[in-house]
């Protein structure tokens, strides 16, 4: 089943975007923070905004939280604080909690406590960020196991005008492309006989080898004919 009601506890710069953005995709939001400015700040863009110490057991049961879907622990730096409010989460029965953790060590204790869904924004983004700089036309990618993953790549110039015939990813790398975006719409699935243009997005999926070494003949090519 799908979350509907969300709580997110810890309105900095991470559990507030998150909360915001559930908010935009019409989900019902209720924030907990125990520091009042974060939560006036917040008290208009959320479906509740409640000054309070997630750690504090009654309060936690008097606002509820136990009847929401999914809860997120949103507090990073005080790692006893984070530890504790998941314990209670998933003591007071919420049925999917999600964690942020700083520190392997602080993910490691969050798995162990039966957290869901342990995340580490602050490295993963960095992670990101140092792929999408090395790599000029990724977009994103997603990690499907350790080998394989699907990413989304702009079409370099040297590509444009080539059917998916000429480009021949299967044959002369091993991966495929399985979705083309464009202003025009999206191709799902194209065929040997769809066109790319420079500036389209494709998206591409293979073992990270095959997409590599895709990524950096595109790129080569490209900077070959700069
Ligand atoms: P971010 O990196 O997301 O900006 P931050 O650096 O401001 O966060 P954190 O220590 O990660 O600070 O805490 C995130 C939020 O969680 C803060 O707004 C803090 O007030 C709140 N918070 C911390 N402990 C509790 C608690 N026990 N109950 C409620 N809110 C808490």
């Amino acid at each position: 089943m799908k979350a509907q009601q969300f709580v997110v506890i810890g309105l900095g710069r991470f559990g507030a975007s998150l909360a915001l953005e559930l908010m935009e995709k019409g989900y019902e939001v209720l924030g907990i923070d125990h520091n009042e400015e974060r939560v006036e700040e917040m008290t208009d863009k959320l479906t509740h905004a409640v000054m309070a110490d997630a750690t504090d057991e009654g309060v936690m049961r008097s606002l509820g939280v136990r009847n929401l879907d999914c809860g997120i622990v949103a507090i990073g730096d005080n790692m006893e604080r984070s530890i504790l409010t998941a314990i209670l989460l998933k003591e007071l029965g919420v049925k999917m909690v999600v964690a942020k953790a700083i520190s392997i060590l602080h993910g490691r204790a969050l798995e162990k406590l039966g957290v869901d869904r342990v995340i580490f924004p602050e490295r993963d983004m960095g992670i990101r960020v140092a792929h999408q700089l090395v790599t000029p036309h990724l977009l994103d990618y997603i990690e499907l196991s350790k080998d394989y993953k699907i990413v989304e790549l702009t079409v370099p110039s040297c590509m444009d005008g080539k059917s998916l015939a000429e480009i021949n990813t299967r044959a002369k790398y091993g991966c495929s492309i399985i979705a083309l975006n464009r202003e025009g719409g999206v191709i799902v699935a194209p065929t040997a006989h769809d066109y790319l243009y420079a500036g389209d997005i494709m998206v591409v999926i293979g073992s990270n080898e095959s997409i590599d070494q895709f990524e950096e003949e595109a790129v080569n090519r490209e900077e070959a004919e700069a």
